[in-house]
């Protein structure tokens, strides 16, 4: 059984500072919580964020932003592709919140200046996207949308005097006080001066903002600052995380060979939404008469279908045709896209685009309620990095801005609510004993079993490889799994080198080796969390239980850390909100 740590190991807090809130992350979630927190009250901010402000997803997005704001358009629509979306385990009352509080929250981020792609007549222009019955896709710079959104938020925040911005800080771990109630964090700085290397801030509320998981995979959509940071502080401090299981893959991200890892270039679906359709190996579509939305089915049914189509194959891609648009409509319309194809070699216009699906957003996280609260009273969760139940089993396309947008307001009215006005923090306990680092030399094998083993389809023996590999990780380095394949696992990067061996010592603590260890622990709660769940629902494909079993399954996985730090699962059935213990119990 795997032990992971409570704590990181880290020096002793060299420097402290106190505030009001600490809101931890500068993407659309963290900067719009900071933004209305300051609008509305006179409270202490204090924004952290382990790069440069503009690192995260965010200015990575291309499609745009989803909201009911066309003709003839309804929340009520949008509220019904969400849930078919979420394949019968979103949380409906987060769901309504998400589609009735969006429209306005879109129109306010234009009239703080996020300037959106409008129509001659200027109204909003809008796409489509996979999933949604309407054209509800609000867009900027053609597609460069989260650059924009990013763009104005910042500006803004900069200008917000109440709002302390801390770049380079990387958070470590939470501090909580003997009752339970949050009291801050620990971070490491990359300062100058008084605020430099391991320190503390004591805060009555925390806000994690820190966005996705995607470098848990050898390959994905995310920057190299998705880590899972805060999911995997927010399990060391003993919160509840939820739906871990249910990663989306995004189908057509450009294949740029098996050697090619990390970051990967994304074709938009907004590409698929504008007429370009996939075909195989023979020049065939193959998207039609899988769904009745074909190209534009929700994405895990298109993942699926290229998975099973390379298979069938023995193909290292499948293809994307968007041809037809001509050298003008790619210059207009996706621009940025075409920049990148181009940099690597491939003329969309002339050429077929070589995809593959790739790790793009974890639908689960840690879980909240409708105030964007975790099961830790003080401590707060936004965009990504939660797990509100919009998502439920797979994201709808261009929700997950919105979801940082809506929930970053109901999070700040409710901290404007709870706090009024500034006051000391409370003083924190005792932390709990540091445990051993992962070293980072062992990032690529981690990555490379989740990969193998727990990517678009899953089956019982390659979960338990990578479960049994990340326990050899943990406990010394090694692993003892290395190559074992599972059945359905995206194409491994299989030409890596042989795994390294043991580390001579313990790991020192640095940022990479913070970063690995909360890959791992993220890791490991995901695999457990995909082991429990024996049926096919959404973005979570079981190749042995092929069918969605809603007698069993019509629920969520909750996630914790016991005392020794090993991951625990329990099953919370949505129509009875019971706490029921899994098939086989807890693991
Ligand atoms: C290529 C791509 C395209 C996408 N396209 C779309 C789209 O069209 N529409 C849509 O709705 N969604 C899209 N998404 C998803 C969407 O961009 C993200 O879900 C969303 O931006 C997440 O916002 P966030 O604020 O939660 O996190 P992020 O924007 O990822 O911000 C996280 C922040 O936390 C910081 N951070 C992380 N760890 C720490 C730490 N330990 N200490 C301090 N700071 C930390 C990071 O540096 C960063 O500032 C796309 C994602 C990608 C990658």
């Amino acid at each position: 059984m795997i032990s992971l740590p409570r704590r990181l190991t880290a020096p002793e807090p060299g420097w402290s500072t106190e505030t009001d809130v600490v809101i931890v992350g500068s993407g659309i979630a963290g900067l719009t919580t900071a933004l209305h927190i300051a609008r509305h009250s006179p409270l202490r901010i204090t924004l952290v964020t382990k790069d440069i402000l503009a690192a995260g997803s965010t200015p990575w997005a291309q499609g745009g932003i989803a909201a009911a704001l066309g003709a003839g358009d309804s929340p009520e629509e949008h509220f019904a592709d969400t849930i078919v979306a979420g394949a019968g385990v979103c949380d409906e009352a987060a769901v309504r919140v998400l589609v009735r509080e969006g429209p306005a929250a879109v129109r306010e981020l234009a009239q703080i200046g996020a300037r959106f792609d409008r129509a001659g007549d200027g109204s909003l222009s809008l796409t489509r996207e996979g999933g949604h019955h309407r054209n509800r896709i609000a867009h900027a710079g053609g597609d460069a949308t989260g650059a924009e959104i990013e763009r104005a938020l910042v500006t803004r925040v900069l200008d917000a005097t109440d709002v302390e911005v801390i770049e380079h800080a990387l958070v470590l771990d939470l501090l909580r006080t003997d009752a339970g109630q949050i009291a801050g964090l620990t971070l490491h700085v990359m300062g100058e001066g008084a605020r430099d290397g391991v320190g503390a801030v004591h805060a009555r509320a925390v806000v994690l903002a820190t966005g996705g998981i995607g470098q848990v995979y050898a390959s994905s959509t995310n920057p190299s600052v998705s880590t899972g940071d805060g999911v995997a502080a927010a399990l060391r401090a003993g919160a509840v995380v939820r739906d871990l299981e249910f990663v989306q893959f995004h189908p057509t991200v450009t294949w740029l060979g098996a050697r090619s890892r990390g970051q990967q270039p994304l074709v938009s679906e907004a590409v698929r939404g504008e007429g370009a359709f996939l075909v195989d190996e023979a020049g065939t579509r193959f998207m039609q008469g899988v769904h009745e939305l074909a190209d534009l089915a929700p994405r895990d049914v298109v993942a699926k279908a290229i998975v099973r189509r390379m298979g069938e194959q023995d193909a290292e891609n499948m293809w994307l045709d968007a041809r037809a648009f001509g050298e003008e409509k790619w210059r207009v319309r996706f621009p940025t896209i075409l920049a990148s194809l181009r940099a690597h070699g491939i003329d969309p216009v002339r050429e077929l685009i070589p995809v593959v699906p790739a790790c793009h957003f974890a639908s689960g996280g840690v879980r909240t309620d409708l105030s964007g609260e975790t099961s830790l009273p003080g401590l707060f969760a936004c965009g990504e990095t939660a797990c509100t139940g919009v998502h439920g089993a797979n994201r709808l396309a261009s929700n997950s801005l919105l979801e940082g947008l809506v929930f970053g307001h109901r999070i700040a009215d409710a901290i404007v609510r709870r706090l009024g006005e500034p006051q000391a923090p409370p003083a924190p306990a005792a932390p709990a004993a540091p445990g051993s680092l992962l070293d980072d030399a062992l990032r690529p094998r981690l990555q490379q079993l989740m990969s193998e083993h727990v990517g678009v389809l899953r089956e019982a023996k390659g979960l338990a490889a990578a479960a049994d590999g990340l326990a050899d990780l943990a406990a010394d380095g090694t692993d003892t799994t290395h190559g074992t394949h599972g059945a359905g696992g995206l194409p491994a990067p299989s030409t890596e080198p042989a795994p390294p061996t043991a580390p001579a010592t313990e790991p020192a603590p640095a940022t990479e080796n913070w970063e690995a260890t909360n890959l791992l622990t993220v890791a490991s709660a995901l695999v457990l969390a995909a082991q429990c769940r024996e049926e096919t629902r959404g973005s979570h494909w079981r190749e042995d239980f092929p069918d969605r079993d809603d007698g069993s399954w019509r629920g969520h996985l909750n996630l914790t850390l016991d005392k020794s730090g090993s991951p625990l699962c329990t099953f919370e059935r949505d129509d009875f909100g019971l706490n029921a213990p899994l098939k086989g119990g807890k693991r």
